[in-house]
């Protein structure tokens, strides 16, 4: 996967866990409702612009539920990409709340 520097790290994880949720054969919870709610979560703040405060925790407590308790690889892969740009990219995350703030006071 080759990107440049005008993708953003929420961006990369909201369209490699869209792909990971369609991929979910959905015959275990954690996989299957976790994805669902990561990509719903995300897209709300990536494409629709309308991230919320509270949003980056709900990331975060999604994936560590998944985390280990999932029954195959998909699932656990999918904790992936969101995990790491929640945590090497913070502040992307942050800006998306905070630029909605901005735009709605
Ligand atoms: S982790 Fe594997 S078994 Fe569980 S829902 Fe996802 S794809 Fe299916």
């Amino acid at each position: 996967m080759v990107l440049n520097d005008t993708v953003s790290a929420p961006h990369l994880a909201y369209k490699m866990d869209e792909f990971f949720k369609h991929e979910s054969c959905g015959k275990c919870t954690p996989c299957r409702e976790g994805t669902y709610w990561l990509v719903k979560v995300l897209h709300r703040m990536v494409e629709e612009g309308d991230a919320r405060a509270g949003d980056i925790e709900t990331l975060h407590a999604i994936y560590q539920q998944m985390a280990g308790n999932c029954f195959c690889l998909l699932g656990e892969s999918a904790v992936m990409p969101i995990k790491s740009a929640l945590n090497l990219f913070p502040e992307e995350f942050e800006a998306l709340v905070h630029e909605k703030d901005k735009r709605y006071g």
